[in-house]
Formats: C-alpha cells, sequence, structure tokens
C-alpha cells in the first residue's frame, strides 16, 4: 500500500460516505419543512457497491471512514453494514455523525457491529427550540442516545453545534460549561451557505466572535486533538474533562490540510465538500472491475483543488443531506 496523496501533495486517507439522502429531520439549514424529493431506489449505493469501494479504498491506503447522510441510522440494516466495513483490512476507524434520533436503539449493536465512535449533531439544550431547529427532532431522546453512546464506548463522543446568530447563539456558553460539567466534547461550527436549505447570511457567526465569548467563561488552554480525522481545534477551560472544539471553514478555512474524499447517496466521488465537481463512480463500481474502481478514486484524489469554491463566492448546489456533510 503506497497511500494516496493529491496533487498538492496533501495525504488523502479518510472516506466520508452519505449511505443515505433520507432524513428524519428536517434541520432548517439544511432542509425545506416539507423535505425534498429523494433519489431513486436505483441510484443509491447498495451495500455491496459500499463494501465494494470500501475495499478498494483501502487497497490504496484510506484507513478511516465515516459513515453520514442524510441520516445514516435511518437506513435499514446499517448495522450489517458497520459489520462488513469493520471487517475490511486496513480499516482502522470506523465512525459515524449522526442527528442522534435512533441512537438510543442501536448504539450497543452498532458497537458490537465494530463503529468506533459517533459525533452527535445538537444545535440547542432546549426543548422547544431544540424542535424548531430541526422541525421534528426530540431532544430527550437525542440525549438519552448520547449516553447510552458513551457507556457501550462509541467514543469520544462529539457533539457538533451549528452556532446561528439569533437562533441558538444565547446557547454558546451553555454548551461550553457541558465541557466542565458533564465532560462533553463540544465542537462548534460555522453555518455554511448552500443552494438548498436556508442558510442566512445574518445568522452566520464566526468562530473568533463564538470563542470571544466562551472566553469569558475561562481562558481556553490548547487541548490534544481528541481522537479524529478533522480540521477542529480544541481546547479546554479550567478544570473540564471535555473539549471545546473550533470548526471555522468559513473565516479560516483548512483547505491546506485536507485529508479526504467524499462518496455521496448515489455513488459520486466528490473531491471537495465546498465545490460541485464529481466524478461518477457507479460505471466503474458496476462493470464489476476492482482496478476500474482504484483509477477512479485515483482519478478524484487527483482533482481535489487546492481550496473551496466559497472563497470565490460560489455555493454548493447539491445538498449536505446528499453529499454526507
Ligand atoms: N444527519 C446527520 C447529522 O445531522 O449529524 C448527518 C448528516 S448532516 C448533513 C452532517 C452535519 O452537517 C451535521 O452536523 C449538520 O449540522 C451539518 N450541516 C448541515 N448543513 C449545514 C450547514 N449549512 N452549515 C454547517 N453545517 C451544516
Ligand atoms: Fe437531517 Fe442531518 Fe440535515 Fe438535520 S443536518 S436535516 S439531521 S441530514
Amino acid at each position: 500500500m503506497s497511500g494516496l496523496s493529491d496533487s498538492f501533495q496533501r495525504p488523502v486517507d479518510y472516506l466520508r460516505i452519505s449511505v443515505t439522502d433520507r432524513c428524519n429531520m428536517r434541520c432548517v439549514y439544511c432542509m425545506p419543512p416539507e423535505g425534498v424529493p429523494i433519489l431513486p431506489r436505483i441510484d443509491i449505493l447498495t451495500y455491496e457497491e459500499i463494501r465494494d469501494v470500501v475495499e478498494a479504498a483501502a487497497e490504496l491506503g484510506i484507513s478511516k471512514v465515516r459513515l453520514s447522510g442524510g441520516e445514516p441510522l435511518l437506513r435499514s440494516g446499517i448495522v450489517d453494514l458497520v459489520r462488513s466495513l469493520a471487517a475490511i483490512r486496513g480499516i482502522d476507524d470506523l465512525s459515524s455523525t449522526t442527528n442522534g434520533m435512533l441512537l438510543y436503539d442501536l448504539a450497543a449493536d452498532l458497537k458490537s457491529a465494530g463503529l468506533k465512535r459517533v459525533n452527535v449533531s445538537l444545535d440547542s439544550l432546549r426543548e422547544d427550540r431544540f424542535r424548531s431547529i430541526t422541525r421534528c427532532g426530540d431532544l430527550n431522546l437525542v440525549l438519552r442516545g448520547i449516553e447510552v453512546a458513551k457507556t457501550v464506548g462509541l467514543t469520544p463522543v462529539k457533539i457538533n453545534v451549528v452556532a446561528m446568530r439569533g437562533v441558538n447563539d444565547d446557547e454558546i456558553e451553555d454548551f461550553a460549561l457541558k465541557t466542565v460539567r458533564d465532560g462533553w466534547h463540544v465542537r462548534f461550527i460555522e453555518l455554511m451557505p448552500f443552494a438548498i436549505g436556508h442558510t442566512k447570511a445574518d445568522e452566520f457567526i464566526g468562530v473568533p466572535e463564538i470563542r470571544k465569548r466562551i472566553e469569558v467563561l475561562g481562558p481556553l488552554e490548547p487541548a490534544k486533538i481528541i481522537k479524529g480525522n478533522g480540521p477542529a481545534k480544541y481546547f479546554r477551560l479550567p478544570g473540564a474533562s471535555g473539549t471545546v472544539g473550533f470548526i471555522s471553514p468559513v473565516t479560516e478555512h483548512f483547505c491546506f490540510g485536507c485529508n479526504r474524499l467524499r462518496l455521496t447517496a448515489d455513488g459520486k466521488l466528490r473531491p471537495c465538500l465546498l465545490s460541485d465537481s464529481e466524478i461518477d463512480l457507479r460505471p466503474a463500481l458496476r462493470s464489476g472491475d476492482r482496478a476500474q474502481v482504484r483509477r477512479v478514486i485515483r482519478e478524484a484524489v487527483a482533482c481535489k483543488p487546492r481550496q473551496h469554491e466559497l472563497v470565490k463566492g460560489r455555493i454548493p448546489r447539491r445538498a449536505m443531506r446528499q453529499i454526507g456533510g
């Protein structure tokens, strides 16, 4: 295994897979209230096809895989998919990003099947607000899911918070305090503009401002990166066993360290989350020729842009739920 690297010499060892574009929530920044047309089933990669992609990717040096969506835990048979991917030689970190609604039921089985850890998206600690942001989420169910995930060892559980001015920014301090009181690992993510979903420019809050507001609680000391593959920078408040992380795709892009490739639910390799170019992997996959699959993966890695296109004012056309976030 020689390892993959792109044309800017960035090693690429991480594949994020959208296993479905369906979701049991309708978060305001991700979907319109009525939902969006879902992809026809025939277009969605089967589990066998996803396993073939991951096997080919592992042969090229991919060692970390994250299952996302849509809501990955909503796809039936997800535990079987996890089991089959966890068994692939070379995949040493298999994780998932979830809205947490089905974690309470599935965490133990996912852990036994070989999932290592989960990130849970949670934008409010207040029941009524959580429901209005997600339109159909149940905060208590998600909180119980987080606890079960910790108990069964899907750790570290990281909590992803998209901070939005006038929507949930008055909870920034509450989330930060959870790192002290309950040992949570909380990561604040800047709101990104997508063509689908309503992302209002005036709701955007940059990481520098979020950080300043947390520093009122105490100085933030740099913390060792907790297990992960991503662009977050981690800190600790005094006395906290948990960490505060910041992800700033807009105010301080981290493209220079980008190590990832994305696979959409309908089988397109996407070299960059925030740039629209994609390469269709399905013809190679459906030809049954593994060498072809590897060739297309290499091609997608070679196409990774130096940096994303938000900087040029271009907003991605595809929704996060199709790309996998
Ligand atoms: N349904 C799962 C969930 O919500 O965790 C996985 C898919 S979701 C698309 C992945 C992540 O993308 C979530 O943490 C969500 O908050 C984030 N996300 C979606 N739209 C976003 C946007 N416009 N800006 C920033 N983050 C966004
Ligand atoms: Fe669903 Fe995740 Fe999008 Fe929310 S952010 S609507 S949970 S895919």
